[in-house]
């Protein structure tokens, strides 16, 4: 969906609001950036081209990414290969030019207590001679190189040494406070031959805090979140230039809480205005088709999960604004069960429903496993997809239309603008993450007011990402298994050991369980793989002979006929074995299916391997998952393997999958703008987010509008941050 008009509906309201506010001044910090003394037009063009430095806001934002401590002073003996930079006090021994052309340069002995260290001067030879003295003492800073296997300095730091004064000339003149770490900022090769290298950059850095004052830098905290926090202006002018380490510390803390509440309070607001004002269709009561169903047929106990999340979507669809609830489950927690009991309250409410999956194996499995749920009820199921016959489809979008089918399942064919709904209420998206943005803003046109809308997720999502990735939505969480499942017992071999693996699988088939082997196919045509799955498929087929066994397989390249059929087939018992690529990673449900073979293990992400190993371990039975790897796999997959060996729980194999490839290659969150942050890390800083929400989510129930006097620089705040918005959405 896209959640333009929402947020301009919002700032627009804030903005009238802010009218009351008149008195506040346009803030020196908006000031271009070649307004600040000391950058000209062509440093300001460097600057934005480069750093993208346009506002002297922009420079305050720009961190120095670390502190050199100058009160630090180390001796010329403990100089190492691997040592960064050194500060040293010496005295000077023997100033030298030697070298012609290109390699002409001054060069001079340092000499202290314990050895002597040479530097070296390329440029500007003519002023450091005039400027530096035999026999005195200087204090010299800088990065420690070698060249024949001694100790050098190039284009060091010099001043002379005076004790009393060490450092201070780093100091804003107009801070009270001393810094004694020195700040190191970015730059860029570009700017550092135009003469704008670190240190000139935190020149621009004290001028501009002889510039602005702490009116610039308003706090924006309420009181009762600063009891324990340092003050706003206080925080910038430390994460510059700390008086000490400690200080330092504070002030990242701060910002970083500051950058997480407010996020916090901006999708607070932005559910809660949802809530108020998207209207969606009222499912007033729960009636015979839900309790029927539940009263008669429900095979089972719900979990209390279960009864949890469809409490949760039933008072969503009885409040008369549309429903967008994200529902996380682990793989196996049950969420087919939820998506039928929300569309049986649909039913009851005269309204349709739609249930979409990725792919049409998984359709057609959810097709069939409804239909058997519902055999005894008088309710109308289709499905539909690409491959459905022309006739078939023809029926079923009268059907649709006339309002005399409820429930239709299928594949991204419903979204089709020839389907047309009579009354469509609520749509069900399984397994999230294939669906497209846009293909999900399609099924808002289906009705003129939008269905609600409750995504099934693929995959857990670790809490912090969705807390900020997915923080407007409603979100519900099963992280309860059905009674009686046995932990799959997961182990990770070498392909050398192949044979005894296969044996290991005979002894399950002869007790009457069914096995999987899949072979990554990132690609579907790929060549190369294609021959793999074809090769492995002869390989199980050599230790599986017919007519004793029997082996289906699916892959990218079979119609959906053929796909289907094979399917079908190992999902009866027809067969033992399914020799299958990722198609079948998603949804599939064959509870007698008690061993996953991974072929070429070490090719998968966790998550794609949690969802694979997902399809056993949905019986009674006690299920296996082999993961099979080259020797030769690297250090990170082999920790991957053994993160699946440990644990069966998704929700901790998503943190450590967050843990290892950094949030931006999760699924379905790469534009979520959840990385957006300047200083918040969402894997480091968890506990801050967590208090963040918390007290985001306080602050927004006692002041959903922001109205409070109290809040007003929150909301003067957010507003001020308008343009920086544009987070997507999943739904
Ligand atoms: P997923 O959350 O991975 O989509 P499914 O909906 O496919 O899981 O359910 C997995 C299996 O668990 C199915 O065979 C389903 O019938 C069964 N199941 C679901 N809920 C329960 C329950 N409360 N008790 C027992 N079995 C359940
Ligand atoms: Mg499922």
């Amino acid at each position: 969906m896209n959640q333009e008009p929402i947020f301009c509906h919002l700032f627009g309201i804030f903005v009238q609001n802010l009218k009351i506010f008149s008195l506040s001044t346009v803030s020196l910090l908006s000031s271009p950036i070649e307004y600040l003394k000391g950058v000209g037009p062509l440093r300001a063009d460097m600057l934005k081209k480069e750093l993208s430095l346009f506002t002297f806001n922009d420079l305050l934002h720009h961190f120095p990414h670390r502190h050199i401590d100058k009160t630090k002073v180390g001796t010329i003996a403990s100089i190492t290969l691997d040592m960064d930079f050194i500060q040293i006090k010496g005295v000077l021994q023997g100033i030298d030019i030697i070298g012609v052309k290109r390699s002409k340069r001054l060069v001079t002995q340092l000499k202290d207590e314990t050895g002597t260290i040479e530097l070296a001067w390329f440029q500007g030879i003519t002023w450091v001679q005039k400027n530096i003295v035999e026999g005195q003492a200087y204090l010299v800073f800088g990065r420690v190189s070698f060249f024949n296997g001694k100790a050098q300095m190039v284009h060091p730091e010099i001043e002379p040494y005076l004790a009393s004064t060490m450092s201070q000339k780093y100091l804003p003149t107009t801070m009270a406070q001393k810094s004694l770490l020195e700040p190191v900022y970015s730059s860029t090769e570009k700017l550092k031959a135009r003469g704008l290298n670190a240190k000139q950059i935190g020149k621009l850095t004290q001028t501009l805090f002889q510039q602005i004052s702490d009116r610039d830098v308003p706090e924006n905290l309420p009181s009762h979140l600063l009891e324990n926090r340092m003050g706003r202006w206080e925080a910038y002018r430390q994460i510059h230039f700390p008086t000490t380490q400690a200080h330092y510390k504070e002030a990242v803390d701060r910002l970083i809480f500051e950058e997480l509440f407010m996020a916090q309070v901006r999708l607070n607001l932005i559910k809660i205005d949802r809530h108020k004002n998207s209207k969606g269709q009222l499912f007033e009561k729960v009636g015979n088709y839900f309790n029927t169903f539940y009263n008669k047929h429900l095979p089972f106990e719900l979990t209390g999960a279960q009864k949890r999340v469809i409490k949760e979507i039933r008072q969503d669809v009885g409040k008369g604004y549309q429903m967008n609830r994200l529902l996380q489950g682990d793989v196996g927690s049950g969420k087919t069960m939820i998506a039928l009991l929300a569309m049986l309250i649909a039913a009851d409410n005269g309204f349709q429903s739609c249930l979409m999956a990725p792919t049409e194996i998984l359709a057609s499995q959810h097709y069939e496993s409804l239909s058997e749920l519902l055999k005894d009820m008088p309710i109308e199921i289709a499905l539909l997809k690409g491959s459905t016959k022309i006739g078939e489809r023809r029926r079923i979008l009268k059907g649709l239309l006339e309002d005399d089918i409820h429930f239709v399942v299928g594949t991204h064919a419903i979204i089709e603008d020839v389907v047309q709904f009579k009354n469509l209420g609520l749509a069900v998206i399984d397994e999230q993450h294939r669906f497209g943005v846009a293909q999900r803003a399609k099924l808002w046109k289906k009705s003129a007011i939008p269905p609600h809308v409750l995504v099934m997720t693929a995959t857990p999502i670790p809490r912090t990402l969705a807390m900020t990735a997915f923080g407007d939505l409603d979100y519900s969480v099963m992280d309860e298994l059905p009674p009686g499942r046995q932990p799959i017992k997961t182990v990770h071999r070498y392909e050398t050991s192949r044979a005894s693996v296969m044996d290991f699988v005979k002894t399950e088939i002869i007790k009457g369980r069914q096995a999987y082997y899949v072979y990554p196919l990132i690609e579907e045509s790929e060549k190369l793989s294609f021959e793999d799955l074809m090769q492995g498929y002869e390989q199980v087929k050599s230790f599986f002979p017919e007519p004793t066994y029997k082996i289906s397989m699916v892959h990218g390249r079979q119609s959906s006929v053929e796909k289907e059929t094979n399917m079908h087939r190992f999902k009866t018992g027809d067969t033992q074995i399914l020799v299958g690529t990722t198609v079948i990673e998603v949804g599939v449900n064959v509870p007698n299916a008690s061993v996953m073979v991974i072929e070429s293990a070490e090719k998968f992400g966790l998550s794609q391997l949690h969802q694979l190993r997902g399809r056993v371990g949905r019986g009674k039975e006690q299920s296996y998952c082999i993961l099979l790897s080259s020797v030769k796999a690297g250090r990170e997959a082999k920790e991957r393997l053994k993160i699946m060996c440990n644990t069966n729980d998704g929700f901790l194999i998503a943190e450590k999958d967050l843990e290892l490839r950094g949030p931006g290659d999760i699924d379905g969150t790469r534009q979520s703008g959840a990385l957006n942050f300047k200083l918040a890390n969402i894997i480091n800083d968890k506990i801050a987010l967590e208090e963040a929400r918390v007290a985001a989510f306080a602050l927004c129930e006692k002041d959903p509008t922001l109205q409070l006097p109290e809040n007003a620089m929150i909301r003067r705040f957010l507003i001020s941050q308008k343009s920086k918005i544009g987070w997507g959405k999943i739904a």
